[in-house]
């Protein structure tokens, strides 16, 4: 109430960013503000273009400005294996790891009763229907080592049992609790070399 409105908008704008409260917000706010217009605009460009040209690539899921998404595109890649994982930022944390050569799906989720999140809420079914290529013969369950993302990891492998694949599950070097994304390269390949078989 103390702000000129632009600015105000502004670090409300900022406010509705996870982590940031009303103090980072109205830091952020004037650092924009002292910065040099084409950067601001180019700025508001990412924005926008983020949302504008992003989508979920139709094979895997991923987020991606191509469909099908580079990953998916790439043939040198193992089609024996698909990597699950919660979201696209976990993608990035195996790719980085340079140990999976593999596919992945990302189910944008995982099962959580609590917040009301059932099977149909995440992108189960979109899994589902790449299993029936003959090629597929692993699935690496690499959802969070949480209790949402073993939850998933639980109802994945009873609902896959009928493809007769073999279901393993990423070893717990990563901290109980914790987000893949979080977890440094060396901890996150022992995970991936350590992984167990669920059926
Ligand atoms: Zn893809």
């Amino acid at each position: 109430m103390y702000y000129p409105e632009p600015i105000a908008k502004l670090i409300d704008a900022f406010t509705r960013l996870p982590g940031i409260g009303p103090k980072t917000a109205s830091r952020l706010a004037f650092q924009v503000l002292r910065m040099k217009e084409e950067d601001v605009m180019d700025f508001a460009k990412a924005l926008i273009s983020v949302k504008r040209n992003l989508h979920y690539c139709s094979v895997c899921c991923n987020i991606t400005d191509m469909d099908p998404c580079r990953v998916c595109q790439d043939k040198s890649r193992d089609a024996s294996v698909i990597c699950v994982v919660q979201e696209p930022k976990d993608l990035v944390a195996m790719e980085r790891t340079k140990e999976f050569h593999g596919y992945y799906h990302v189910l944008h989720g995982a099962i959580s009763p609590m917040e009301g999140i059932g099977p149909d809420e995440i992108y189960i079914a979109e899994l589902l229907k790449r299993l029936s290529d003959d090629r597929v013969q692993e699935l690496i369950l690499a959802t969070n080592p949480n209790i949402e993302g073993e939850a998933t990891a639980m109802y994945l492998s009873r609902l896959v049992k009928p493809f007769g694949l073999k279901v393993t599950r990423i070893a717990h070097g990563l901290p109980v609790g914790g987000d893949l994304e979080y977890a440094d390269e060396v901890t996150l390949t022992k995970a991936l070399e350590g992984r167990r078989e669920l059926n």
